[in-house]
């Protein structure tokens, strides 16, 4: 149940909103009950003749009221405590984005350079928010890896995204097709020669893909390549989000398609063929 509630956070305000009721209309009804207490005390009181008797009556009924007051003074703050308590209990907002291309043609020196965000001094339009800087600016969020799974890959902002993440020290990995790899300025020599760990897709199919996931908890996915005529002359759409259930299956896809295209294993299969060739001569 408590995984639900934090998994929905409309479930959660509704539940943190009925238990606020619950216990509001519960100190209502004892409040009442007092009350009809006191009133009963008076009477009772009007009712005996002895003014000793009344004066009891009367001490106690101030007992009562006062005790009624540090009752309800200490429900008040345990409600309080309750509904504070509830409040952080309640999950925090899960990151949904969606974007579109082509992007207007921005300058997004101030991206890369937040902190003197005014000293570039290109032609193109300064401070304005794009598809394209939203994008460069959910990959250079990365704090500990980056997966990035893509067909195609020349743009140079993008590149220059990933070797800044990478003289941060995050973890890079980038998978891709072997036959665009060399394409006209692919960008995968630029990361290779930076020391970056890039694997290509050996299947006779296309590796077309393009998706990224930011620390194990972000997905970026879409039809954008990324390269240049993709961010600023194409129709693509891009999905970001930290849905888990959508998350997870796309870092589970990218572990599988790393193993399989690791080096070392079709390196081993090359080795056999001579091996097979030889015993077939043998034979
Ligand atoms: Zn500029």
């Amino acid at each position: 149940m408590r995984k639900k509630v934090q998994q929905d956070p409309a479930l959660a305000n509704v539940c943190v909103k009925l238990l606020e009721d619950s216990v509001r209309i519960a100190a209502c009804h004892w409040l009442s009950d007092m009350s009809v207490k006191v009133t009963g005390g008076d009477e009772t009181a009007s009712d005996t003749a002895s003014s000793r008797v009344v004066a009891t009556e009367a001490n106690t009924e101030m007992w009562t009221v006062k005790v009624v007051g540090l009752g309800l003074v200490a429900l008040s703050l345990t409600l309080e405590l309750l509904v504070w308590f509830l409040r952080r209990l309640r999950p925090g907002r899960t990151l949904n984005e969606v974007l579109f291309f082509p992007s207007e043609m921005v300058c997004v020196e101030h991206i890369f350079t937040p902190s003197s965000p005014y000293s570039c001094f290109c032609s193109m339009p300064h401070g304005v928010e794009t598809s394209f800087s939203r994008l460069l600016r959910r990959i250079l969020s990365a704090t500990s890896s980056l997966d990035l799974c893509v067909f195609a890959f020349s743009n140079m902002d993008l590149c220059r995204a990933v070797l800044a993440l990478h003289s941060r020290r995050v973890t890079i990995r980038v998978l891709t097709d072997k036959d665009y790899t060399a394409i006209t300025g692919s960008q995968i020599g630029v990361l290779r020669k930076a020391g970056i760990c890039v694997r290509c897709d050996v299947a006779s199919v296309y590796m077309h893909h393009k998706f990224a996931v930011v620390d194990g908890r972000l997905l970026i996915t879409g039809s954008l390549n990324w390269t240049l005529t993709a961010v600023q002359s194409n129709m693509e759409n891009i999905l970001i989000t930290e849905e888990p259930e959508l998350v997870r299956p796309f870092i589970k896809e990218f572990d599988r398609l790393w193993v399989n295209n690791d080096p070392a294993r079709y390196h081993r299969s090359l080795d056999q063929k001579p091996a097979l060739v030889i015993a077939r001569t043998n034979d």
